[in-house]
């Protein structure tokens, strides 16, 4: 085991590396970052950081030779140096899992080739297949890019062939997908750690509320039934082992009636476990350090129902936050800010976590009257 003392090297300063930094500087550990910015989020408290670019294969070796294990929190990183890397150093998770997860045509293959359910599916590589893949798939479908993509980006909702083909070619003629859109009655992930030995751990079931195809809201445990909270761990359990990952990786999952669907796999720790920071034993940070450090895994219990609110630039719109406000009405209220500066309504500023209540339901609705009270 790389202990307490030893040397984190992060791929990506953003909020994700700066919340593993603190809780690696937290319990003992220093942390290399690399990020293109040099005010990035981590670069606040980052024992060092290299500002470079993610394709500059020196200064990717140059974390590397510094640190005792190399990790991400950005998944857009060369591939290609990735590996490399693997080749001389410790690195985790597996490049393998990268190459997998980075293109979302390779990504639904995978699934399917695993058995695990995820909505139909079909392949857009040149313009003879928009029909057949609508036939396939039917409509209203959702076309999104192969490669890219993240919060909605690169992708369309489209509601018949014509709308199909103007939006393909509005992305560039580039490899594609086109799949069912899901009339799902909830959005839920699960969060869990891998370590090199096999060994799986999962936070409770989180459900997440999106807005403008970004996460607005997630509640913990999610409201729902224990049975398809079983079924989404499993699923996500089974690609874990399948990508033989090592690490926190989180799985995006569709429920519709009685069918959990696999939306998307992150190679990383992610947006909708920020609730475990404070409201579970362990958070999802520490416990991707604990596995990509080879110590043992530490307890996913919960403290109680919980809510993480995401502090998007809009809540900037009307001046600063009524933060006085809101720690006054929740005095349970955790706030992360992310040390950026709100210049779009969509970009990630921060987050609330919302601990203490009796129910899940009681602590979803803190966080959207804080949600109001921070607005003014
Ligand atoms: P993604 O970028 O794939 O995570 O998509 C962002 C959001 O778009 C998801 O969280 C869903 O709310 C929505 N979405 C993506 N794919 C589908 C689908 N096949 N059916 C319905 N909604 C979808």
């Amino acid at each position: 085991m790389i202990g307490p003392g030893g040397t984190i090297g992060i791929l990506g300063g953003g909020q994700l590396g700066w919340m593993i930094s603190l809780e690696a500087q937290r319990m003992g550990y220093r942390t290399v970052v690399l990020d293109p910015s040099a005010d990035c989020s981590a670069s606040r408290i980052a024992d060092k950081l290299l500002v470079a670019s993610f394709d500059n294969e020196t200064r990717c070796r140059e974390l590397a030779s510094k640190s005792d294990v190399v990790t991400l929190e950005f998944e857009r990183v060369s591939h290609r140096i990735y590996e490399e890397l693997e080749k001389e150093f410790t690195v985790h998770p597996p490049s393998y899992a990268l190459l997998v997860i980075q293109d979302r045509v390779s990504q639904r293959v995978f699934i399917k080739a695993n058995n695990v359910p995820q909505p139909e599916f079909s392949l857009i590589s040149s313009a003879r297949e928009l029909d057949s893949a609508s036939k396939e798939v039917g409509f209203p479908a959702i076309l999104k890019v192969a490669r890219g993509g993240y919060d909605g980006k690169n992708q369309a909702r489209v509601t018949n062939i014509a709308e199909l083909k103007a939006a393909w070619e509005g992305f560039g003629k580039e490899r594609a997908i086109l799949e069912r859109l899901v009339n799902f009655q909830k959005e839920i992930s699960v969060v869990l750690a891998r370590t090199v030995e096999g060994e799986v751990r999962a936070f409770p079931v989180a459900e997440n509320e999106h807005r403008d195809h970004i996460l607005f809201l997630t509640v913990a445990p999610a409201r729902v039934w224990a049975s398809v909270q079983e079924r989404a761990i499993e699923i996500a359990t089974t690609l874990a082992h399948a990508l033989n990952y090592v690490g926190v990786m989180a799985v995006e999952m569709f429920v519709e009636g009685d069918d959990v669907l696999v939306n998307e796999i992150a190679p990383r720790v992610h947006n909708s476990g920020h609730y475990t920071f404070g409201a579970c034993a362990t958070s999802q940070f520490e416990q991707h350090i604990r596995a990509v450090c080879g110590a043992p895994l530490g307890d996913v219990s919960m403290h109680g129902p919980a809510a993480m609110l995401n502090l998007l630039g809009d809540v900037w719109e009307n001046g600063e936050p009524q933060w006085e406000k809101m720690f006054a009405e929740f005095p349970s209220a955790r706030l992360f800010l992310y040390g950026k500066e709100a210049n779009s309504a969509r970009r990630k500023m921060g987050h609330v976590t919302f601990t203490g209540h009796e129910s899940a339901d009681a602590a979803a609705e803190a966080a959207l009257r804080a949600y109001d009270i921070l607005k003014g």
